[in-house]
């Protein structure tokens, strides 16, 4: 397939270049430095860390999306010939540049209207934000075919289903499976989990990540927000999409097709591997991850998962079968809620059932166009706030 890419030597964005899958794209573009011209590097707060970066790897503008950090930005960038700029509408005008590649690796909604920005200039875009495409769907889904944009996953299980279809006819899937690792209170008791703390939520046993993915990977909301996202990158059907419980996380996914084939992605959980999946696609290329070595693992072990202790996934399952706006609501509604978790205000049960709270109470028609679903979250985290608050 011919991207009229030139493979030498690309420009790439990074959107939430400070975080966990930021840090590890910049890894990667450090060691093969010559083959990449930055247009935009991006954060919320870390002024000092994109100030390095941008230091490092000479972008054409750097953006701090929080404007007090602005002044602090320009000082520490005064003399190196990097544009300056805050704000969220600079963070669109910064997606707006258009790169080969944009690597949108902001976390939650917020990295929704950079990445539909970055979306309409029709390049590759790498997502890792999956928050962006489960609230707002067939909106982005629309975009990308209409602005002739190539949507590669980065999340590992989707990226590892991308690299098992391999341009397969969808028709011929029997079953596409989302591994999950269960996170670390995988077999906690109920009365143990209600005391869990944010110190142990975002203590993941084999990734290591943002705050905000760590505690929906200990809800597994992460896993539902990941079946959302499949049946938009995916569209076999809800009910062909099955979840099932990896504790080693190794095997990324699998793909079972109708003659009895299963083709699954094995690899270190380290997000550098489906990152150069995406940023070298559709060639590959090298990585510091140490090669598998099954031998050494000796054990890959697999479970149902447990929706009694673990209601997220079955949450996200009626959201997706609902469609329309309900899942931007379980989006919005989940960060609010593990945002008060991560404060100290709710415990950690709460998240789903003030999650399942505010999709009972507020079901708005579906939305046509991204202001729709930036309304729709916003009024969704109103009222997440309220249940929050009174918590
Ligand atoms: P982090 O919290 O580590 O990083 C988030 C990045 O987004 C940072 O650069 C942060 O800037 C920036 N950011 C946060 N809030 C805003 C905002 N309101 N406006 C603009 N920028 C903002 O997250 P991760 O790297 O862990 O995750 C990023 C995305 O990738 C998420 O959607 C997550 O679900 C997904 N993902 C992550 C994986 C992982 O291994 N970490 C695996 C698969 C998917 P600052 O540093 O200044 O706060």
């Amino acid at each position: 397939m011919s991207l009229g890419l030139n493979l030498d030597r690309r420009s790439l964005s990074v959107l939430g270049a400070t975080g966990s899958v930021g840090s590890s794209t910049l890894d990667l573009v450090r060691r093969s430095r010559d083959q990449w011209h930055i247009v935009a590097l991006t954060a919320h707060a870390n002024v000092d860390a994109l100030a390095r970066l941008a230091r490092e790897f000479q972008p054409e503008v750097a953006v701090i999306a929080d404007e007090r950090y602005l002044p602090q930005l320009r000082d520490a960038l005064a003399g190196t010939g990097i544009e300056t700029a805050s704000g969220p509408g600079a963070l669109i005008e910064a997606a707006a540049r258009g790169a080969d590649v944009t690597l949108a690796a902001i976390v939650g909604c917020a990295g929704l209207a950079p990445t539909m920005a970055a979306i309409e200039q029709g390049g590759v875009i790498a997502l890792a934000n999956k928050e962006a495409l489960v609230s707002a769907g067939q909106v982005m889904t629309a975009a990308v075919h209409r602005h002739g944009a190539t949507l590669l996953p980065v999340d590992s299980e989707h990226n590892a289903i991308f690299q098992c279809l391999a341009g397969s006819d969808l028709a011929d899937v029997r079953w596409i499976t989302l591994t999950a690792s269960g996170g670390p209170f995988r077999d906690w008791s109920w009365e143990r989990l209600a005391a869990a703390t944010p110190a142990e939520a975002v203590r993941h046993p084999n990734w290591s990540m943002g705050a905000k993915i760590s505690v929906d990977s200990a809800t597994m909301f992460n896993k539902g927000l990941e079946l959302i996202e499949a049946h938009h990158l995916f569209p076999v059907g809800l009910d062909k999409l099955r979840i099932i419980v990896h504790p080693q996380s190794i095997v990324h996914s699998m793909v079972e097709y109708r003659d009895g084939s299963t083709l699954a992605q094995l690899g270190p959980s380290d997000m550098r591997v489906p990152i150069a999946s995406a940023l070298a696609w559709p060639r590959r290329m090298d990585t510091p991850c140490d090669p598998l070595d099954l031998a050494t693992i000796g054990e890959l072990t697999f479970r149902q998962p447990d929706e009694e202790r673990f209601p997220a996934t079955r949450i996200a399952r009626e959201a997706a079968q609902a469609g329309g706006a309900i899942p931007a609501v379980l989006n919005a509604a989940n960060e609010i809620a593990v945002a008060a978790f991560l404060d100290g205000q709710i415990a950690f049960t709460q998240i789903a059932a003030h999650v399942a709270d505010v999709l009972a109470a507020y079901a708005p028609p579906p939305p046509t166009c991204l202001s729709d679903i930036l309304d729709i979250d916003g009024e969704a985290r109103i009222r997440a706030r309220l249940l929050t608050e009174g918590a």
